[in-house]
């Protein structure tokens, strides 16, 4: 038996409607809805947090005026009453079980932008809250020209693909050569070279790419990673060489942040990276201390998920173009201050310049192109929306 769409897009008004005629499935589903509410965030956002008892799997789509939230091998709970705070884009919300698949409908007031990856939180349970799964929205166009007048199946949406600022940023640079290679090479030089060649690249394939640094320039860590939050960047990418004390140490390796260094060598990298503001003279705890207001944990968590997702990805096509790795994990982890944003993003040490040999590769422009190749894949098979 399975219950009509058309009842329940029905529902209208400004009250919570709930199905209340939800037929006895003959299913268990493993996950069962356990609460439904929304709230007003700043920048207008409207929340809308979907707890439920396991960790749901989810999609979206975006038919007009409303955002269906269809959530797999889930139970309906007509036994709860939505709380709907005033002031948000929903008007109201209601629950469809198909089969094992439970929909919020989500019916609004005006139309929605597609929600991106980036204002979607899945929390896991703390205190007296179960799985969380958390979208922000504001109002917008370009995701509502799907129809669902038919009401019979939900429609993709088909919102023009948008443009996703990458900001790439070249380590060190002016009086910062970072670290040097037997043969003179300069890591500043180096990852310079790279980024020009990346977002000639990352542009031609229709991003929209800024540079934190086009020439022999000095910034501080700080200013770097507030590049990244003004021109509101989709994802931030790091280049960098390495240096190990084993001239024999030789590929590349790749970083997200953590508090916590994930291995000694890690920390000691974060250690060295970050020192290059003790080249500065002021301080950037300023920018630091703002950002650290305006990330709340559960965007902090959210942030990291992503970067974790980007880097596994950037490590992938590595590995796929042949580009020799350092031995380890694919990814590691350390407090580099140039991360500390709320951009997601990675560090990434292209290779070794205290090996000769590496030292050499990395100066020829083939093997930089190789290089350029494997990070525009990562970027374009990057999941920026869900
Ligand atoms: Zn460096």
């Amino acid at each position: 038996m399975k219950i009509s769409r058309r009842s329940v897009l029905k529902i209208t008004g400004f009250s919570v409607l709930a199905l209340t005629a939800l037929p006895r499935m003959a299913f268990a589903a493993r996950n069962t809805l356990k609460s439904l509410r929304t709230g007003v965030q700043p920048g207008n956002k409207t929340r809308l947090v979907i707890e439920t008892s396991v960790r749901p799997s989810y999609s979206l789509s975006y038919p007009a005026n409303q955002l269906i939230v269809t959530l797999p091998n889930t139970a309906a709970n007509t036994g709860i009453s939505p709380k709907l705070a005033s002031g948000t884009l929903v008007k109201s919300l209601a629950q469809a079980q198909v089969s094992d698949t439970l929909q919020i409908i989500v019916n609004l007031n005006k139309p929605i932008a597609q929600i991106q990856k980036s204002n979607i939180l899945l929390l896991e349970p703390n205190g007296d809250n179960d799985y969380r799964l958390v979208l922000d929205f504001v109002a917008g166009s370009g995701a509502a020209s799907a129809s669902s007048a038919t009401g019979t199946a939900v429609a993709k949406s088909s919102a023009p693909s948008k443009k996703y600022t990458i900001v790439v940023d070249a380590g060190h640079g002016g009086k910062d050569p970072g670290c040097i290679g037997k043969g003179g090479t300069r890591e500043k030089d180096v990852v310079l070279s790279v980024a020009r060649k990346l977002k000639k690249q990352l542009d031609a394939n229709g991003f929209k790419t800024h540079l934190t640094r086009s020439g022999d320039t000095y910034l501080k860590l700080a200013q770097r990673a507030e590049i990244a939050e003004q021109k509101k960047a989709d994802l931030f990418i790091s280049l960098h060489a390495n240096a190990n004390p084993s001239r024999k140490m030789k590929g590349f390796s790749i970083y997200t942040l953590s508090e916590k260094a994930s291995d000694e060598e890690a920390k000691k990298l974060a250690e060295a990276e970050n020192a290059a503001d003790k080249i500065g003279v002021e301080g950037f705890t300023e920018f630091e201390e703002n950002i650290r207001i305006a990330l709340s944990s559960l965007q902090q968590h959210a942030v990291a998920e992503m970067s974790e997702e980007y880097a596994n990805g950037c490590a992938k096509y590595f590995k796929k173009s042949s580009i020799e790795q350092q031995p380890g994990p694919d990814v590691r982890h350390a407090p580099f201050a140039v991360l500390r944003s709320t951009v997601p993003g990675a560090l990434l040490e292209l290779g070794h310049l205290s090996n000769a040999a590496e030292e050499k590769l990395l100066k020829t422009s083939a093997h930089q192109d190789k290089l350029v190749a494997a990070i525009v894949k990562s970027v374009k098979n990057y999941n920026f929306d869900v």
